[in-house]
């Protein structure tokens, strides 16, 4: 069976060009025409039936992605499949299972079985742990080890993988050389890293590249090519190791598009603010316009326990530049496992980014949502105030303790509700 990208270069479309053209309201050739210049990608996987397949990419909405997934310490199946169910209700778009606890392929397989929507891993992760379990070893993998296990992923319904080829022999020596302030803060980057140096060997995501084209076609599985040497402090964005390896990743973007593969570039990470811009055009330039999966970016070292806001304010200045994925992050980044509430908080605030960025990238569509906000403040009309909003639950229970006025204004103006004054004056 083609991928949706043959099918776009065949001038095929189908059905599920058809529906994500509805559901984004464009028109149907748009998405086709996107898919085949692999300015826009359709991650599903051909085992794996969903009721919200998305869209990302050009004239798209802004999607995000939330991370799920246990760990080392926190390994509860019951705990992950509720952040699953939290991180949908409160709008991603697409979840990553980036689980390194035990039994990561029961878990994968829960996560893929209860998703609704696409489902993306890190497969090194997988690698690493069963390395870990089988040869108390987590670098003691080898080439075979991968494949077996990006076979297994593909099998059994990944819709996307993160793939860390961009890290070389090459690039390490690189980043050598340029002393940076956080090294490698990518933990499959850090993995693999430590796996050349430790055998002296190429990393086989990039030497087999062709072995991974080869799974990614059979299945449909959407590759989103990894920044493994993103930074990890503002003081080292848009190094010369972060760039290098961008150019790698530009390179095997066009390789999986002449085989038929879609991709996505991922990038950083943290970034200061006047750097964001110019990150996205590098993107844009380098990768041919493929649709761009921001991590954050964070845009401070500094707010611990707030990063979720660090991120939302990079994620929507990123986002209004022309990124077209936001990786959310939760409060807890830095500093542990994010709990369900954590998740939720995470999830809303990169929404907000993605909104605020869809009103300038499509307003057409975007601002319908503020328009109906702004009419119902108008009348103060507050259930459809608290239905509009994109917490209904947290607008609900601030509405509840706006006592004594529950009736036609709020306590933060009281009698002086200039919406109320201004009523019939124009
Ligand atoms: S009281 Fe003030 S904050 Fe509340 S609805 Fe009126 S203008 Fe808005």
């Amino acid at each position: 069976m083609p991928t949706q990208l043959e099918e776009a270069k065949n001038n095929n479309l189908t059905a599920l060009m058809k529906r994500i053209a509805a559901d984004e309201q464009v028109k149907p050739r748009q998405i086709l025409k996107n898919l085949k210049a692999g300015t826009v990608v359709i991650p599903l996987n051909k085992n794996h039936k969903i009721k919200k397949p998305c869209g990302i990419g050009l004239g798209l909405r802004t999607k995000v992605n939330a991370n799920i997934g246990t760990s080392t310490d926190k390994c509860r199946l019951e705990d992950e499949l509720k952040k699953l169910g939290a991180a949908i209700i409160y709008g991603a778009d697409t979840v990553m299972d980036l689980s390194v606890g035990p039994q990561p392929r029961l878990v994968r397989k829960e996560i893929l079985k209860h998703s609704t929507v696409p489902v993306g891993t890190v497969p090194i992760y997988e690698v690493a742990v069963k390395a870990e379990i089988r040869r108390k070893d987590i670098l003691g993998f080898n080439a075979q080890d991968i494949f077996e296990t990006l076979e297994d992923q593909a099998r059994d319904g990944v819709d996307f993988f993160t793939i860390h080829a961009g890290v070389t022999k090459k690039s390490l020596e690189a980043l050598k050389k340029k002393r940076r302030l956080l090294g490698i803060v990518s933990r499959g980057g850090a993995i693999l890293a430590g796996w050349i140096r430790r055998h002296n060997k190429e990393n086989p995501f990039y030497e087999d590249f062709d072995r991974i084209l080869d799974i990614a076609y059979e299945y449909d599985v959407t590759l989103s090519l990894g920044d493994a040497l993103r930074p990890g402090s503002v003081l080292d964005a848009t190094d010369k190791a972060q760039i290098s390896e961008l150019e790698i990743l530009g390179e095997l973007a066009e390789r999986a598009k002449k085989r038929h593969v879609q991709v996505i570039i991922e990038g950083p990470g943290h970034v200061p603010l006047d750097q964001i811009q110019k990150n996205i055009s590098l993107e844009k330039k380098i990768c041919r316009g493929a649709p761009f999966y921001i991590l954050g970016p964070l845009v401070t070292d500094v707010a611990s326990g707030w990063d979720h806001i660090n991120g939302a304010i990079g994620g929507a200045l990123a986002a209004s530049f022309g990124a077209d994925f936001l990786c959310y992050v939760t409060p807890s980044e830095h500093l542990r496992h994010p709990d369900i509430e954590d998740v939720k908080t995470g999830v809303i605030a990169s929404r907000i980014a993605a909104h605020a960025a869809d009103i300038v990238k499509n307003p057409r569509v975007a601002l319908r949502w503020d328009r109906d906000m702004s009419v119902a403040r108008k009348k103060r009309d507050w259930q459809a105030q608290i239905k509009l909003s994109i917490d209904p639950d947290k607008a609900k229970r601030y509405r509840k303790t706006s006592q004594p006025h529950l009736s036609d204004v709020c306590t933060m103006c009281g009698e002086y509700c200039s919406i109320k004054l201004m009523e019939g004056c124009i």
